[in-house]
Protein backbone atom coordinates (compact mmCIF):
# COMPACT_ATOMS: atom_id res chain seq x y z
CA UNK A 1 0.00 0.00 0.00
CA UNK A 2 0.95 3.43 -0.53
CA UNK A 3 -0.81 5.39 2.66
CA UNK A 4 2.45 8.34 2.79
CA UNK A 5 -0.05 10.84 1.90
CA UNK A 6 -3.16 9.24 4.27
CA UNK A 7 -3.75 11.09 7.89
CA UNK A 8 -3.81 8.80 10.63
CA UNK A 9 -7.11 8.61 12.59
CA UNK A 10 -6.82 9.26 16.07
CA UNK A 11 -9.62 6.89 16.80
CA UNK A 12 -7.01 4.09 18.37
CA UNK A 13 -7.00 2.91 21.72
CA UNK A 14 -3.80 1.40 22.06
CA UNK A 15 -3.92 -0.96 25.36
CA UNK A 16 -0.74 -2.99 24.56
CA UNK A 17 1.71 -4.10 27.25
CA UNK A 18 -1.19 -2.98 29.88
CA UNK A 19 -2.33 -6.75 30.74
CA UNK A 20 -6.32 -7.09 32.01
CA UNK A 21 -7.27 -6.13 35.67
CA UNK A 22 -9.66 -8.05 37.67
CA UNK A 23 -8.83 -12.19 36.16
CA UNK A 24 -8.94 -13.40 33.09
CA UNK A 25 -10.61 -16.45 31.07
CA UNK A 26 -11.21 -19.40 32.87
CA UNK A 27 -10.06 -22.67 31.12
CA UNK A 28 -14.19 -22.93 29.87
CA UNK A 29 -13.47 -19.50 28.37
CA UNK A 30 -10.70 -20.37 26.34
CA UNK A 31 -11.88 -23.79 25.02
CA UNK A 32 -14.61 -21.57 23.71
CA UNK A 33 -12.26 -18.79 22.60
CA UNK A 34 -10.47 -21.49 20.50
CA UNK A 35 -13.66 -23.23 19.37
CA UNK A 36 -14.48 -19.55 17.82
CA UNK A 37 -11.00 -18.88 16.60
CA UNK A 38 -11.84 -22.19 14.87
CA UNK A 39 -14.69 -20.72 13.00
CA UNK A 40 -13.33 -17.24 11.85
CA UNK A 41 -13.66 -13.99 12.90
CA UNK A 42 -16.01 -12.02 15.27
CA UNK A 43 -16.76 -14.71 17.91
CA UNK A 44 -19.58 -11.64 19.30
CA UNK A 45 -22.06 -14.70 20.16
CA UNK A 46 -19.76 -16.92 21.44
CA UNK A 47 -18.39 -13.88 23.78
CA UNK A 48 -21.71 -13.26 25.23
CA UNK A 49 -21.47 -16.63 27.12
CA UNK A 50 -18.50 -15.38 28.86
CA UNK A 51 -19.68 -11.84 29.47
CA UNK A 52 -20.86 -13.42 33.48
CA UNK A 53 -17.54 -14.64 33.67
CA UNK A 54 -15.69 -11.80 32.81
CA UNK A 55 -17.83 -8.95 34.48
CA UNK A 56 -16.75 -7.38 37.44
CA UNK A 57 -13.66 -6.06 36.10
CA UNK A 58 -11.87 -2.85 36.40
CA UNK A 59 -12.72 -0.62 32.96
CA UNK A 60 -9.57 -0.73 31.25
CA UNK A 61 -8.74 2.77 29.30
CA UNK A 62 -5.87 2.36 26.91
CA UNK A 63 -3.92 5.64 25.56
CA UNK A 64 -5.94 7.24 22.65
CA UNK A 65 -4.49 8.72 19.42
CA UNK A 66 -2.27 7.11 16.61
CA UNK A 67 0.42 4.98 17.88
CA UNK A 68 4.01 6.32 17.00
CA UNK A 69 5.52 2.53 16.31
CA UNK A 70 5.29 1.71 12.37
CA UNK A 71 2.44 -0.91 12.84
CA UNK A 72 0.39 1.32 14.87
CA UNK A 73 0.98 3.83 12.60
CA UNK A 74 0.14 1.49 9.65
CA UNK A 75 -3.18 0.60 11.51
CA UNK A 76 -3.85 3.90 12.20
CA UNK A 77 -3.81 5.33 8.34
CA UNK A 78 -5.75 2.58 7.11
CA UNK A 79 -8.62 3.76 9.59
CA UNK A 80 -7.84 7.15 8.68
CA UNK A 81 -8.95 5.68 4.98
CA UNK A 82 -11.97 3.87 5.87
CA UNK A 83 -13.01 6.71 7.97
CA UNK A 84 -12.56 9.29 4.72
CA UNK A 85 -13.87 6.77 2.79
CA UNK A 86 -17.38 5.50 4.63
CA UNK A 87 -16.97 9.61 5.87
CA UNK A 88 -18.19 10.22 2.08
CA UNK A 89 -20.28 7.57 1.13
CA UNK A 90 -22.06 8.33 4.06
CA UNK A 91 -22.47 12.17 3.46
CA UNK A 92 -23.37 11.14 -0.65
CA UNK A 93 -26.37 9.30 1.17
CA UNK A 94 -27.63 12.51 3.45
CA UNK A 95 -26.05 10.72 6.65
CA UNK A 96 -23.15 11.44 9.15
CA UNK A 97 -20.59 8.67 9.49
CA UNK A 98 -19.94 8.19 12.89
CA UNK A 99 -16.41 6.30 13.18
CA UNK A 100 -15.87 3.14 15.70
CA UNK A 101 -12.67 3.62 17.64
CA UNK A 102 -9.85 0.40 16.57
CA UNK A 103 -8.33 -0.61 20.29
CA UNK A 104 -5.04 -2.64 19.98
CA UNK A 105 -4.41 -4.74 22.94
CA UNK A 106 -2.00 -7.96 23.00
CA UNK A 107 -2.94 -11.21 24.66
CA UNK A 108 -6.13 -10.44 26.53
CA UNK A 109 -8.44 -7.61 26.34
CA UNK A 110 -11.82 -6.69 28.04
CA UNK A 111 -14.55 -5.26 25.75
CA UNK A 112 -18.90 -4.79 26.48
CA UNK A 113 -19.06 -8.10 24.91
CA UNK A 114 -16.78 -9.93 27.04
CA UNK A 115 -13.20 -11.04 27.31
CA UNK A 116 -12.13 -11.13 23.98
CA UNK A 117 -8.42 -13.31 23.24
CA UNK A 118 -5.79 -12.95 20.68
CA UNK A 119 -6.49 -16.41 19.16
CA UNK A 120 -9.85 -15.35 18.47
CA UNK A 121 -8.70 -13.11 16.16
CA UNK A 122 -9.70 -9.74 15.21
CA UNK A 123 -13.74 -8.63 16.33
CA UNK A 124 -16.01 -6.02 16.45
CA UNK A 125 -18.13 -5.10 19.45
CA UNK A 126 -21.46 -3.97 18.52
CA UNK A 127 -21.82 -2.54 22.38
CA UNK A 128 -19.10 -0.22 22.60
CA UNK A 129 -18.44 0.10 18.65
CA UNK A 130 -14.72 -0.60 19.01
CA UNK A 131 -12.70 -3.27 17.16
CA UNK A 132 -10.18 -5.08 18.84
CA UNK A 133 -6.95 -6.29 17.19
CA UNK A 134 -4.05 -7.96 18.60
CA UNK A 135 -1.55 -7.59 16.03
CA UNK A 136 0.20 -11.05 16.68
CA UNK A 137 -2.93 -11.64 14.30
CA UNK A 138 -0.88 -10.63 11.17
CA UNK A 139 1.37 -12.28 11.63
CA UNK A 140 -0.37 -15.33 12.05
CA UNK A 141 -1.99 -14.03 8.95
CA UNK A 142 1.31 -14.19 7.13
CA UNK A 143 2.98 -17.42 8.76
CA UNK A 144 0.21 -20.00 9.22
CA UNK A 145 -2.52 -18.68 6.55
CA UNK A 146 -0.61 -17.93 3.87
CA UNK A 147 -1.54 -14.50 3.64
CA UNK A 148 1.40 -12.11 3.51
CA UNK A 149 0.89 -8.13 2.31
CA UNK A 150 -0.43 -5.10 3.90
CA UNK A 151 -3.33 -5.13 2.13
CA UNK A 152 -3.91 -8.38 3.34
CA UNK A 153 -4.00 -6.74 6.95
CA UNK A 154 -5.88 -3.44 5.84
CA UNK A 155 -8.57 -5.92 4.41
CA UNK A 156 -9.10 -7.54 7.81
CA UNK A 157 -9.11 -4.13 9.32
CA UNK A 158 -11.55 -2.79 6.38
CA UNK A 159 -13.63 -5.86 7.21
CA UNK A 160 -13.88 -4.87 11.14
CA UNK A 161 -14.87 -1.41 10.41
CA UNK A 162 -17.61 -2.92 7.96
CA UNK A 163 -19.50 -4.46 11.28
CA UNK A 164 -19.36 -1.31 12.42
CA UNK A 165 -21.05 -0.03 9.24
CA UNK A 166 -23.47 -2.62 9.14
CA UNK A 167 -24.35 -1.74 13.23
CA UNK A 168 -24.55 1.89 11.91
CA UNK A 169 -26.92 0.59 8.87
CA UNK A 170 -29.28 -0.97 11.08
CA UNK A 171 -28.37 -4.53 9.74
CA UNK A 172 -27.48 -5.71 12.96
CA UNK A 173 -30.43 -5.14 14.59
CA UNK A 174 -32.46 -7.44 12.05
CA UNK A 175 -29.89 -10.03 11.87
CA UNK A 176 -30.01 -9.83 15.49
CA UNK A 177 -34.31 -10.46 15.79
CA UNK A 178 -34.12 -12.67 12.78
CA UNK A 179 -31.33 -14.72 14.48
CA UNK A 180 -33.23 -14.95 17.86
CA UNK A 181 -36.41 -16.81 16.03
CA UNK A 182 -33.74 -19.29 13.65
CA UNK A 183 -32.99 -22.64 14.26
CA UNK A 184 -28.96 -23.11 14.47
CA UNK A 185 -28.81 -23.78 11.18
CA UNK A 186 -30.48 -21.01 9.65
CA UNK A 187 -28.76 -18.81 12.50
CA UNK A 188 -25.13 -19.68 10.65
CA UNK A 189 -26.83 -18.97 7.40
CA UNK A 190 -27.45 -15.40 8.91
CA UNK A 191 -23.69 -14.71 10.03
CA UNK A 192 -22.69 -16.12 6.69
CA UNK A 193 -24.48 -13.37 5.08
CA UNK A 194 -23.43 -10.85 7.19
CA UNK A 195 -20.16 -11.90 6.90
CA UNK A 196 -19.76 -11.94 2.99
CA UNK A 197 -21.44 -8.12 3.16
CA UNK A 198 -18.70 -7.32 5.29
CA UNK A 199 -16.16 -9.00 2.94
CA UNK A 200 -18.06 -6.69 -0.07
CA UNK A 201 -17.90 -3.39 2.31
CA UNK A 202 -14.34 -4.19 2.47
CA UNK A 203 -13.86 -4.46 -1.01
CA UNK A 204 -15.93 -1.28 -1.09
CA UNK A 205 -13.61 1.04 0.84
CA UNK A 206 -10.70 -0.95 -0.86
CA UNK A 207 -12.38 0.62 -4.43
CA UNK A 208 -11.82 3.66 -3.18
CA UNK A 209 -8.55 3.21 -1.61
CA UNK A 210 -7.45 2.63 -5.27
CA UNK A 211 -8.93 5.80 -6.14
CA UNK A 212 -7.01 7.48 -4.09
CA UNK A 213 -3.94 6.21 -5.16
CA UNK A 214 -3.76 4.11 -1.90
CA UNK A 215 -3.03 0.78 -3.79
CA UNK A 216 0.57 -0.63 -5.05
CA UNK A 217 0.44 -3.57 -8.05
CA UNK A 218 0.19 -6.81 -6.07
CA UNK A 219 -2.03 -5.23 -3.50
CA UNK A 220 -5.60 -6.88 -5.25
CA UNK A 221 -4.34 -10.47 -4.95
CA UNK A 222 -3.26 -9.94 -1.84
CA UNK A 223 -6.83 -8.81 -0.19
CA UNK A 224 -7.97 -11.40 -2.55
CA UNK A 225 -5.67 -14.65 -1.22
CA UNK A 226 -6.51 -13.33 2.87
CA UNK A 227 -9.93 -13.55 2.08
CA UNK A 228 -9.80 -16.72 0.75
CA UNK A 229 -7.36 -17.98 3.97
CA UNK A 230 -10.00 -17.26 6.10
CA UNK A 231 -12.45 -19.46 4.67
CA UNK A 232 -14.79 -21.80 6.88
CA UNK A 233 -14.63 -24.84 4.07
CA UNK A 234 -10.46 -23.72 4.19
CA UNK A 235 -10.33 -23.60 8.02
CA UNK A 236 -12.25 -26.40 8.95
CA UNK A 237 -10.37 -28.47 6.65
CA UNK A 238 -6.91 -27.39 8.55
CA UNK A 239 -8.18 -27.58 11.67
CA UNK A 240 -10.86 -30.44 11.77
CA UNK A 241 -9.85 -32.66 8.42
CA UNK A 242 -13.07 -32.33 6.85
CA UNK A 243 -15.53 -29.72 5.79
CA UNK A 244 -19.24 -29.25 7.28
CA UNK A 245 -21.06 -27.05 5.50
CA UNK A 246 -24.18 -26.50 7.70
CA UNK A 247 -21.83 -24.81 10.20
CA UNK A 248 -19.95 -22.17 8.18
CA UNK A 249 -20.43 -19.15 9.59
CA UNK A 250 -18.57 -16.71 7.45
CA UNK A 251 -19.09 -18.55 3.85
CA UNK A 252 -16.33 -20.69 2.09
CA UNK A 253 -13.14 -19.17 0.76
CA UNK A 254 -14.79 -19.20 -2.90
CA UNK A 255 -17.60 -16.87 -1.56
CA UNK A 256 -15.60 -14.31 0.61
CA UNK A 257 -12.96 -13.62 -1.88
CA UNK A 258 -15.92 -13.32 -4.64
CA UNK A 259 -17.78 -10.51 -2.17
CA UNK A 260 -14.80 -9.13 -1.82
CA UNK A 261 -13.70 -8.78 -5.23
CA UNK A 262 -17.83 -7.44 -5.89
CA UNK A 263 -16.85 -4.46 -3.60
CA UNK A 264 -13.75 -3.87 -5.07
CA UNK A 265 -14.78 -3.58 -8.29
CA UNK A 266 -17.74 -1.48 -7.94
CA UNK A 267 -17.31 1.10 -5.35
CA UNK A 268 -20.50 0.75 -3.79
CA UNK A 269 -22.30 -0.62 -0.97
CA UNK A 270 -25.44 -0.97 -2.83
CA UNK A 271 -23.48 -3.83 -4.60
CA UNK A 272 -23.52 -5.64 -1.40
CA UNK A 273 -26.88 -6.88 -0.78
CA UNK A 274 -26.13 -10.57 0.67
CA UNK A 275 -29.37 -10.54 3.08
CA UNK A 276 -31.43 -10.44 0.59
CA UNK A 277 -29.26 -12.08 -2.51
CA UNK A 278 -30.86 -15.54 -3.74
CA UNK A 279 -27.56 -16.84 -3.82
CA UNK A 280 -24.51 -16.12 -2.19
ZN1 LIG B 1 -16.65 -10.62 10.32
Amino acid sequence: MKLGGQRASHNVEDRRGMGVVGGGLGVGGIVIALIAYFLGFDPGAVMQVQEQAASGGTRQQGQMGAPADEPGQFVSQVLGSTEDVWGRIFENSGAQYRPPTLVLYDGQVRSACGMGQSAMGPFYCPGDEKLYIDLAFFRDLHQRFQAPGDFAQAYVIAHEVAHHVQKTTGAFGKMDAARARGSRAQQNQLSVRMELQADCYAGVWGAHAGSMQQLSPGDIEEGLAAASAIGDDRLQKQMQGRVVPESFTHGSSEQRSRWFKRGLESGNPGDCDTLSAASL
